[in-house]
């Protein structure tokens, strides 16, 4: 049985933590919300009263955390408190740089760690099946992989440290872009005459396919896994779309790569999340895109 602290309960953190405890590790969990302290207790979790707390004899230590500045400040806290030769695992998703400071921060202190940020959202949070796409050494990985298969059911290695990250953000720069392209073609139908169906039929066994359309299709009716058949509730929330492609960006721009298309679809999903539309989900945006129509 392995020992592992917990930091970051929320809506990814807490049910990652349940399905530790359900696979039989033992969890010391921190969050610095008491309501999701407590639902961690209930799930089965043993609570800390601080991060530097939750890490003490600990085997590997897990943060799900917002933004790269929170993942720092805990990095920063726990490191001080972990046995050398700890793993510490960072699944948030965060900026690349961040996440190589982070590793920096690790190594300087003697422990071993891994930036694997996931995919799937919180079905596949509850479900323990997301994917997760790591950056570190072999040594990290190997060590990492076990923990994170309770979790998840793809855990993939992506490259030394940050590349977890840099997959991620790659990943979901395609995601929206590939929606709003397939949100377009939906709209452009339906100037068109042509049924949902129709363009359903076509385009998800032709070149137009891909996972947008088939997996998580923005009109209701046609995939029924799609948020568009529960009032587009996330699912993914737009506001989180936004900050992967904010991620993405800022990366390009650092890197000096071209981004023409993924620089677009943060704008079209910064107006949608400005129109009050944060909390929708990223499929969603259709209805900003019809609305476009008579506005150019
Ligand atoms: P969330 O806001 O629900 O949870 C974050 C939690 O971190 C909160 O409970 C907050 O109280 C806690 N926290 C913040 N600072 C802390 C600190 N110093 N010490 C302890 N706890 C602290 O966010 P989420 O939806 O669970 O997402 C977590 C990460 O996963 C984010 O980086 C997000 O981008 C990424 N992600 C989310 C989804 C999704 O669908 N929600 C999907 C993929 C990736």
């Amino acid at each position: 049985m392995t020992k592992i602290a917990f930091i970051g309960l929320g809506n990814m953190g807490g049910p990652m933590a349940a399905n530790l405890v359900k696979a039989g590790e033992t969890v010391i969990a921190f969050d610095l919300v008491e309501a999701s302290r407590n639902q961690a207790r209930s799930d089965g979790a043993e609570l800390a009263t601080s991060a530097a707390a939750a890490v003490k004899g600990v085997d590997v230590v897990v943060t799900m955390l917002p933004a790269g500045k929170h993942v720092l400040a805990v990095w920063n806290e726990v490191v001080l408190a972990m046995a050398k030769g700890t793993l510490i695992i960072d699944c948030s998703t965060i900026d690349v740089d961040s996440a190589k400071q982070a590793h920096a921060l690790a190594a300087q202190h003697g422990m071993a760690s891994v930036d694997a940020p996931v995919s799937g959202g919180t079905g596949g949070a509850r479900a323990a099946t997301l994917t997760f796409m790591c950056g570190g050494d072999e040594k990290a990985f190997a060590a990492a992989k076990p923990v994170l298969e309770k979790m998840g059911k793809r855990i993939v290695h992506c490259g030394g440290a940050g590349a977890g990250q840099a997959a991620k953000i790659c990943n979901n720069m395609i995601l929206g872009i590939s929606m709003i392209a397939v949100s377009e073609a939906f709209a452009l139908a339906e100037k068109l005459g042509l049924s949902h169906q129709a363009l359903f039929d076509v385009a998800s066994t032709s070149s137009g396919q891909c996972w947008s359309l088939t997996s998580y299709c923005p009109v209701p009716g046609l995939v029924a896994t799609s948020p568009a058949n529960n009032d587009y509730k996330p699912g993914f929330a737009s506001a989180l779309m936004v900050k992967d492609l904010t991620l993405a960006q800022d990366a390009a721009k650092a890197a000096g790569a071209a981004t023409p298309l993924g620089q677009h679809a943060q704008e079209i999903y910064r107006a949608f999340d400005a129109d009050g539309h944060g909390g929708v989900d990223f499929s969603g945006i259709i209805h900003h895109v019809r609305a476009l129509a008579g506005k150019s």
